[in-house]
């Protein structure tokens, strides 16, 4: 009798054990299923918190001439400025911003605005690496296109991909100011004073993140496909359609076919082109096209 009874105590014990087993899995499954866990759910509160943060300094930071001034004042103690105080966010690789040569393992990454190799001839406040950032959407479209590309005997070259307010900002404050030590190279037929706001403006496409200025170069050579203007030169020889002869040079048939190229293949994969730049190219259909970020450029 008493036995059986002890038997019946055992059977009660294992019944409530393998319950209260049951409802820890079950509150397992429903944390990671909420984004507490580790999963592309949280990713995903993450990127809305950016927008949400960004629409806000986008409203404040440029209503007049003295925000970009203390902004510029605040960057060079290599502080973003931040105008509601908010702790100035970092690029994280979940946020919905990916580095590209995650996605396309080949890119050539020349950063023109990490290094002095640039229109201003100085770098770029918001740099602090060799890296193309980009919104996950961009970059899974981009990676097809250097697919097409690598298909074809080239590797894509990046120039500037996600750029920071800060970093705009910089060039607005440059633009006022009286350097020209790269005029003859960039802006050869431009009065200095003509270049803002008409070529530098307050605000720039890349900071939305889906913009990427690039070109592709030779698979095995890495040498750039000659375009007939580089980079950043201001004027009418960097609109793509252009052909003719510039001040430092001509863009003919095969610079033209060159341009038109780069165009068909980016298109084919969801990018338009800025007709007054031929390396210009935005994502049709950005995942966030009201919002100016402003992390910074890193790679870890
Ligand atoms: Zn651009």
């Amino acid at each position: 009798m008493k036995k059986k009874q002890n038997r019946r105590f055992a059977l009660y014990v294992l019944i409530i054990l393998t319950a209260v087993i049951a409802v820890n899995c079950k509150k397992r499954q429903v944390a990671e299923q909420t984004g507490l866990g580790r999963d592309s759910i949280s990713v995903d509160t993450t990127a809305k918190a950016n927008i949400h943060n960004s629409k806000s300094n986008s409203t404040q930071a440029y209503k007049d001439k003295k925000d970009d001034e203390e902004s510029a004042a605040a960057n060079d103690k290599n502080q973003i400025a931040d105008p509601e105080n908010q702790p100035v966010r970092k690029f994280e690789p979940h946020s919905g911003f990916v580095l590209v040569r995650d996605y396309i393992p080949d890119v050539i990454e020349d950063i023109r605005y990490f290094t002095t190799n640039n229109f201003m001839g100085e770098k770029v406040n918001g740099y602090q690496a060799n890296a193309a950032i980009l919104t996950r959407q961009a970059a899974q479209r981009l990676k097809e296109a250097a697919d097409e590309f690598r298909s074809m005997g080239y590797v894509i070259k990046i120039y500037d991909a996600y750029r920071p307010q800060s970093a705009v900002n910089h060039f607005v404050k440059w633009a006022q100011g009286a350097d020209q030590k790269n005029k003859k190279d960039y802006y050869p037929t431009i009065a200095k004073n003509n270049l803002f706001p008409r070529y530098i403006a307050r605000k720039s496409g890349h900071s939305k993140g889906s913009t990427v200025d690039m070109t592709i170069c030779d698979k095995e050579t890495k040498e750039e496909v000659d375009m007939g203007s580089h980079f950043d030169y201001f004027g009418p020889p960097s609109h793509t359609a252009f052909t003719g002869n510039y001040p430092g040079g001509t863009v003919n048939n095969t610079h033209n076919k060159n341009r038109m190229m780069l165009k068909r293949v980016m298109e084919r994969h969801g990018f338009t082109n800025y007709a007054n730049e031929w390396w210009h190219y935005t994502l049709n259909h950005q995942p966030y096209p009201n919002s100016y970020f402003n992390f910074q450029v890193v790679d870890k």
